[in-house]
This record gives structure tokens, sequence and C-alpha cells, in this order.
């Protein structure tokens, strides 16, 4: 029989671009594709719940976790620390399922760094302006907040370019077969198995 290595798969995009229900999708719709679920310090929205959206945790806990080498990797977004746990995750590729990792630039350049194979996909808004339009309807955000978002998207968006593949966010369901596409191709590239 032939064995698969498992692949690890990091999805960045700028904030509102529609990369959470993007994954939630994708993760629905593809067979044997684990979602990794981040530890935060930051409140959860409204909705969010802990140990599904995000593992949500204090300050001293995170600093904690990270003292340990507990994390592939960890940044800090708008003032809050995100961190990927790295025992599951390293867990699941040993076995042979593939990881998606929904992380912002930062942290994508840091598992660059670790010369950890992965595959780099980058989630496009259609343009600045509809950002600012989905950031203002989600409501959660002040206008300071979202001022700041845009300006940290702006940046991201120039490190677009360092990913292996760029997927424009115009319609839900176009960019999710891209998506979906993607990881097929990925999974039957000669040097998987
Ligand atoms: P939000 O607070 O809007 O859920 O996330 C803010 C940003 O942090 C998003 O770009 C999101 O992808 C990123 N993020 C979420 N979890 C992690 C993580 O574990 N590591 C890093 N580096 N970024 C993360």
């Amino acid at each position: 029989m032939i064995k698969r290595k498992g692949t690890l798969f990091i999805i960045s995009a700028p904030s509102g671009s529609g990369k959470t229900t993007l994954c939630t999708r994708l993760v629905e719709s593809v067979d044997s594709l684990y979602r990794s679920i981040s530890m935060t310090t930051r409140a959860p929205r409204p909705g969010e719940k802990d140990g599904v959206d995000y593992i949500f945790i204090e300050k001293p806990e995170f600093i904690k976790r990270q003292k340990k080498n507990e994390f592939l990797e960890w940044a800090k977004v708008f003032g809050e620390y995100y961190g990927t746990p790295k025992k599951h995750i390293l867990h699941m590729l040993k076995r042979g399922s593939d990881v998606l990792l929904s992380i912002d630039v930062q942290g994508a350049m840091k598992i660059k760094r670790l010369k950890l194979e992965a595959v780099y996909i980058f989630i496009l808004p259609p343009s600045l302006a509809m950002l600012k339009e989905r950031l203002v309807n989600r409501s959660t955000d002040s206008k300071e907040a979202i001022r700041e978002r845009l300006n940290i998207s702006r940046k991201e968006i120039a490190c677009s370019q360092k990913y292996d593949y760029v997927i424009v966010n115009n319609r839900l369901e176009l960019a999710l077969d891209n998506l979906r596409a993607i990881i097929i191709a990925e999974r039957c590239k000669t040097g998987r198995s």
C-alpha cells in the first residue's frame, strides 16, 4: 500500500476577506482535511465558541505556553496573541492527514523560515473598498480598529506574491471551487506519497 505524507495548507488573507467562511466550507466539503484550532488571547466575538473557533486563553497562559515552545508559530495581531499548537498538528501530518492553518502573514512567513513543507494560499478581497464595507457591516470593530485593520491589510496584500497560490474572493462559490482544486491537485502531486 502507498503511504501518503500529510500536507500542510496555509491560508492567509486580510481581515474581512471572507477567509473564515471559506475555510469552514472547505473543511466541510473536502475529505480528511483537518483545520487547526489556534489559541488566542482576544475575547470571543458573539457566536464564537471556545474550542471550535479558537481556544481562548489569558495572556499569562499564552506566554507560558510560548516559553515552553508549544507553538509551531505565533504572532501578535492587533495587540492580541495568536498561536498554532504544535504537537497535534505534527502528529496529524505524520499519520498522513492534511492540515489547514488559517493564520496571518507574519505566522505564515515564520513557518516558511522553519523550512516545513507547506502549500501557501493567499485570499484577496475584490478591492480595498469592498474590504472596508465588509468590516463596517460586520459591526465588530470600532472605526479606529477598522482603520488599523485596513492599514495592515495593505501591507499583507503586498506579501501575497510570497504565496504559492492567490485566489480573489469575488464570489464565494467560485473561490471555494478554486480552493478545492488546489487541494486536489496538491494531493495528486508526485512526491507526496
Ligand atoms: P481574528 O481576530 O479576526 O479572528 O484574526 C485576526 C488574524 O489573526 C487573522 O489574520 C487570522 O488568520 C490570524 N490568526 C488566527 N489564528 C492565528 C494563529 O494561530 N497564528 C497566527 N500567526 N495568526 C493567526
